[in-house]
């Protein structure tokens, strides 16, 4: 329970919270007011890659604090140079740069693609994006989303981003006019309900934004820095596209996103991108020490197995009680309920006792597990086991 003298009317309402307080969190737990702790499969949405308050983070950090938290961006700093060179030297991409949110990141996709096309397209500025897909809740990203509503909701809106459909090549191609600059789309869709991108449409769309001489943009923000398996998720079909955005995993938690690109498309100039906070040490410390972790010999093929443990946990729960199945990649998996279950069973987990459970449902009709990328074995069985037991209670 919410502590009695707790005063939250002075937050601005944008969701509905549960009447708890998260105080303390380590790995896969996280602990409220009152002491009573929860297996968190949610992780601040994909964000926690390491879990919760890891070490390499608390340290970077501290020591980090201590030399500098911000030049300006105007100026170099060294984690920005070593996180850039250390994320250039794993991906396709030339250059980086950095930005605080998934949505500011996409944001500067959308800049860069319309910038290309205003040097090299004749002023095309579409950008193509996908039914149900999500980019960020600022206008500009709100409208390159695909969630149903979301090109009104605050009209009105940033044009140019009509909508394909996912593993419909031809749906890209019946788009495509002098008007088109770029495709862009997650290679697993994420709030959609963990949805992946087919490696032979992804391949198609390749060849084709090939041909026509389009920009292809991969927003990473929740498949990127191991979630999948793989560094990126564009390695499994694998593709290279021109423009990549990172975000959650890669903070590990802080606030760091970033946009990658290939040096042909690198076409800013002084002036037409920045930000206050951008690629400030304090940020990118943390992105280094994220990143060298994952990078370790060993961490991401225990990410595949890790994740080819929860698909065969979740499809053995599924068969139990007669459920459609799951899917996912890596650690970014969703379990289809028969029913708009969702919403209850995540209400109910939180409110298991002695140890609750963090789940998330984004559609009411599926479960989404996005746990630490070092979650182990027995977290994952503990995990099954509360579900298990939620699924079974009568009514
Ligand atoms: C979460 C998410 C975003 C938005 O990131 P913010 O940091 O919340 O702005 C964008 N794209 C995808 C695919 C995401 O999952």
């Amino acid at each position: 329970m919410k502590p009695e003298n707790l005063n939250t009317h002075a937050l601005m309402f944008v969701t509905p919270r549960p009447e708890l307080v998260f105080e303390r969190g380590e790995g896969s737990w996280i602990f409220d007011s009152t002491g009573k702790r929860y297996l968190d499969f949610i992780q601040g949405w994909a964000v926690n890659a390491l879990g919760h308050s890891p070490l390499e983070i608390r340290q970077a950090l501290a020591q980090q604090a201590q030399k500098l938290i911000n030049p300006s961006p105007a100026f170099y700093n060294e984690p920005a140079v070593a996180l850039a060179q250390l994320l250039t030297q794993h991906s396709c991409f030339d250059r980086v740069f950095f930005a605080n949110s998934g949505a500011e990141a996409n944001e500067g996709a959308i800049k860069l693609a319309r910038k290309w096309g205003r040097q090299h397209k004749g002023g095309a500025f579409e950008i193509i994006t996908f039914e149900q897909g999500f980019h960020g809740r600022t206008l500009a990203t709100m409208s390159a989303s695909g969630k149903p509503g979301w090109d009104t909701l605050f009209a009105p809106q940033v044009s140019g981003f009509p909508k394909a459909r996912l593993n419909d090549i031809d749906s890209v191609r019946a788009l495509i006019d002098d008007r088109t600059v770029a495709v862009m789309l997650e290679p697993v869709q994420g709030e959609a309900g963990v949805i992946p991108a087919d490696p032979v449409f992804l391949q198609e769309l390749r060849r084709l934004t090939r041909e026509r001489e389009l920009l292809l943009i991969a927003d990473e923000v929740q498949t990127g820095v191991g979630r999948t398996g793989k560094l990126f998720a564009y390695q499994h079909a694998p593709i290279e596209p021109d423009i990549m955005t990172l975000g959650k995993g890669i903070g590990g938690g802080v606030p760091l996103s970033a946009l990658l690109a290939k040096e042909a498309v690198c076409c800013f100039e002084a002036g037409d991108q920045g930000g206050t906070y951008n690629g400030n040490p304090l940020m990118t410390s943390v992105g280094l020490a994220v990143l060298n972790r994952i990078l370790a010999p060993g961490f991401l093929a225990e990410v595949t197995a890790m994740g080819a443990y929860l698909s065969q946990r979740l499809q053995d729960l599924a068969h139990r009680h007669g459920f459609p199945g799951e899917r996912g990649v890596g650690l970014l998996r969703a379990l289809i309920l028969p029913d708009d279950r969702g919403p209850a069973i995540v209400k109910t987990g939180l409110a298991l006792a002695p140890t609750g459970l963090l789940l998330n449902s984004p559609r009411p009709n599926l479960l989404r597990f996005m746990p630490a990328l070092n979650v182990s074995r027995e977290e994952i069985d503990r995990m099954v086991d509360l579900l298990d037991g939620i699924i079974n209670r009568p009514g």
